[in-house]
């Protein structure tokens, strides 16, 4: 060793924490066999009939709670949170239509679609005309079941495909409703990962839909499994997961929790995650929030298509996070939008459509971004004044001309300003290429890091 290259080896500093952590949460997962786990959790969650109160919500929630720290929350039937009233509880046991020979035409054990979700019980006997007002069908799908609610307003319902729909003949029909609907509760599970800062990292995704696979088990899934992974790593942020019944379930939430809400920096929500399309995230009512920036920043860099939209107020549980008063740094992170598939809230959107490769580029997505997040610390160049010399460090040529690229801006902007998601912008540069400069400069004396910029 030459004595230029000894007293630069003496001079070689420790990794500091944050850029020691870096790359970990990526590299330590088998996103392969993350997507068969999370498929398979699908798989047996998809009978269950849940809605936004009940039975099955609650079924539903104690198996996630099998795979990660988790409590279970009540909140009864009836309370005020904010302009919205938790309902009452809906349960269901049996539904189904008989024809005048007494043959079940239509079952809610062959599928649970077959119901309106949160009908009102019913016993009766009706001739088509009475019956038809209540059946629900899809004229241009006439082989699917579309999925309805009426959460808000108690009446009932029935759907089926639009081609057994048009089959029905004059008669007299028994109508069966085995439902209830309650004084009870809403339920909803929240997981907390407590990290080295109070700083939160929001999680929520939706989790009242019945035998819907990319609506949303999907999110549930991701959302799961992401738990379990970060469970096992360390990280700064502190993750909290919500899974929620959609709409109130984080009104309620939000109604309970004010006092934690400003400790949120930065939050997704899951939804629509396991179908084929290509990645699509809408940005926060913010728009440049952190998050946004984060997720963007990893779609950029990643070889599949992608496509980045701004806020607008419909979609998932984004529209209570980003309401007027909270205005949180949420952003939505699906794959194709609600309603820009076929078989969005129909029978067809079952477990055929979701892939497990689908499911995995997701959650390996968003480990991106969070491992991102986790390490977006800004760095002050040591050695300020003018270049500092690299060829004598051996650092030049570096093994690539990216690679030499990130050496450069990473010296040029650290001036304990820029983190390093500013200067991934800036520079167009991959984070991880950023990231592998900056632990060659640390090693070498010519960055360290400075305490986060943005809180
Ligand atoms: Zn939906």
């Amino acid at each position: 060793m030459s004595a230029s290259r000894a007293a630069a080896a003496a001079r070689l500093r420790p990794v500091p924490a944050v850029a020691r952590r870096l790359s970990h949460l990526r590299t330590s997962i088998d996103l392969e066999s993350e997507g068969r786990k999370m498929r398979e959790l699908i798989g047996e969650l998809f009978p269950i009939c849940r809605s936004i109160t009940g039975e099955g919500l609650r079924q539903s929630l104690k198996r996630v709670g099998e795979l990660i720290p988790f409590a279970m929350h009540e909140v009864p039937t009836g309370t005020q949170a904010f302009d919205w009233t938790v309902p009452k509880e809906w349960n269901i046991r049996d539904a189904y239509i008989n024809d005048a020979n007494g043959r079940r035409i239509v079952d809610f054990r062959d599928n649970n679609l077959h119901v309106v979700n949160y009908s009102a019980p019913v016993n009766a006997r009706m001739t088509l005309g009475e019956l038809r007002p209540h059946l629900h069908s899809l004229p241009d799908r006439p082989d699917w079941i579309p999925y309805r609610t009426t959460y808000y307003a108690e009446t009932w319902g029935f759907c089926l495909a639009h081609r057994q729909l048009e089959s029905l003949t004059d008669g007299e029909y028994e109508v069966v409703i085995d439902s209830s609907l309650r004084d009870g509760a809403l339920t909803y599970g929240e997981c907390v990962l407590p990290g080295d800062l109070d700083d939160e990292f929001l999680i929520s995704t939706h989790i009242c839909h019945p035998s819907l696979a990319n609506d949303n088990l999907s999110g549930v899934a991701v959302a799961a499994s992401l738990a379990q992974i970060l469970a096992r790593n360390p990280h700064r942020y502190t993750y909290r997961f919500l899974f929620v019944p959609g709409t109130i379930g984080p009104i309620a939430w939000l109604a309970r929790n004010q006092d934690k809400v400003r400790r949120i920096k930065h939050g997704l929500v899951l939804a629509c995650v396991g179908d084929r399309g290509s990645i699509n995230y809408k940005r926060s009512r913010r728009g440049s929030a952190d998050i946004d920036r984060a997720v963007e920043c990893v779609l950029r860099s990643r070889a599949t298509p992608f496509e980045v939209r701004d806020f607008s107020p419909n979609g998932y549980d984004e529209r209570q996070y980003c309401s007027a008063g909270f205005d949180l740094p949420v952003g939505s992170f699906r794959r194709t939008p609600h309603g820009e598939y076929q078989e969005y809230h129909t029978s067809a959107d079952n477990l055929d459509f979701v892939s497990e490769a689908h499911l995995a580029g997701s959650l390996g997505a968003l480990l991106e971004t969070i491992d991102l997040l986790e390490s977006d610390v800004a760095f002050r160049n040591l050695s300020p004044n003018c270049e500092p010399q690299l060829g004598r460090r051996g650092l030049l040529p570096a093994a690539s001309e990216s690679a030499q690229m990130a050496l450069l801006w990473m010296l040029n902007l650290s001036d304990g300003t820029n983190s390093l998601l500013d200067i991934a912008e800036r520079s167009r540069l991959p984070f991880g290429e950023l990231r592998r400069a900056t632990e060659i400069l640390i090693e070498h004396g010519l960055l360290e890091e400075c305490a986060k910029r943005r809180q």
